[in-house]
């Protein structure tokens, strides 16, 4: 069984922007700069925003954070990525979700200037990457298509079953693996909330992906021998083996199914160090096609 480090690769591709960013510079530009506008106090937005600013200070990226406070109003939220969007320093834009109930999510990200889209949800992007147009991917599905890369998992003419249809995950996953690429190729069948025989269709997956955000939901019985699994979930669960009181599992059992696959992600040091990286993959790309490099 071959345990999917996704720790060990997202460091390997921060080397890499790393080195990309230290060019930039010794050539007199300026670095890739991210910002993130954050609205309100929501402690789970406040931390993700920090990992995102430590990950771009790790490799050189400038990242800036526009906090807004929880009764901002959607105008005021709109004035803001318009005042990024003008920014021709600033080559990519993120907004914190989720966000308050009174702020029309939709409209706050149809606002973001596509350009500087870095999450990949901009109907535009969206769009271009149902066609297979160069663009920004989401986050996690790129993160996870750049692990099967270099882990040089075959995909082609494979069944991946992708549990869960999110924008954020299920829905691009799908999309991406269905299409003429490498990877790619795949026969993909989405699942979700109302599938019939969920049970049996993940049994016939050669390559099975977990993003359902239901801790332990995919059993051993779900799995076919020698599938690859990755396992998007993440979940805190309480513990008295650790310092911080919980620990963090997945939407896999991963006991039982690491068992069974030949290869598997595991929760933590997976899929969420990828998501991570897959962010200044983004920032980068978005300075360099302002360089006209790409
Ligand atoms: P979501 O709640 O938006 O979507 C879950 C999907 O699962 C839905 O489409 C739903 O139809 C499907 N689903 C729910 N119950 C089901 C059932 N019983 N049978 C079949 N399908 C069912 O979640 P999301 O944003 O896609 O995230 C999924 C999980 O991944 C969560 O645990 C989240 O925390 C985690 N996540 C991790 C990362 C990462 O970087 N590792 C990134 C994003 C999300």
């Amino acid at each position: 069984m071959i345990l999917i480090n996704g720790k060990e690769t997202a460091a390997q591709i921060r080397k890499e922007i790393q080195a990309e960013v230290a060019g930039f510079i010794d050539n007199k530009d300026i670095a890739p700069h991210l910002a993130a506008i954050l609205v309100g106090d929501d402690p789970a937005s406040d931390t993700y925003v920090s990992h995102k600013e430590k990950d771009c200070k790790a490799v050189g990226i400038t990242s800036s954070v526009y906090r807004l406070g929880s009764n901002a109003t959607e105008k005021d939220l709109l004035d803001t990525v318009d005042f990024i969007n003008s920014d021709k320093d600033v080559h990519g834009l993120i907004v914190q979700l989720p966000l308050p109930d009174h702020i029309d999510v939709d409209r706050i990200i149809a606002h973001i200037n596509p350009a500087k889209d870095v999450d990949g949800f901009h109907p535009l992007n969206v769009g271009k990457m149902a066609l297979g147009y160069p663009t920004y991917l989401p986050a996690t599905p790129y993160g996870i298509m750049e692990l099967l890369k270099r882990y040089k998992i075959e995909t082609a003419g494979k069944h991946c079953v992708v549990i869960g249809r999110s924008n954020i995950v299920g829905t691009p996953m799908s999309i991406l693996l269905s299409r003429k690429a490498n990877p790619g190729n795949a026969t993909v069948t989405m699942c979700h909330s109302r599938t019939e025989n969920l049970k049996e269709i993940a049994a016939s997956a050669d390559i099975l992906i977990a993003a359902i955000g239901k801790p332990e939901f995919v059993t051993a019985d779900m799995v076919k021998k020698g599938a690859v699994v990755i396992d998007v979930g993440i979940h805190q669960i309480p513990s008295n083996n650790t310092k911080t009181g919980f620990r963090l599992i997945g939407d896999v059992k991963f006991d039982e199914v690491s068992k069974k696959a030949s290869a598997i992600t595991p929760v933590p040091g997976g899929v969420g160090p990828m998501t991570r990286v897959a962010l200044l993959l983004n920032t980068l790309a978005a300075f360099k096609h302002t360089r006209g490099l790409i």
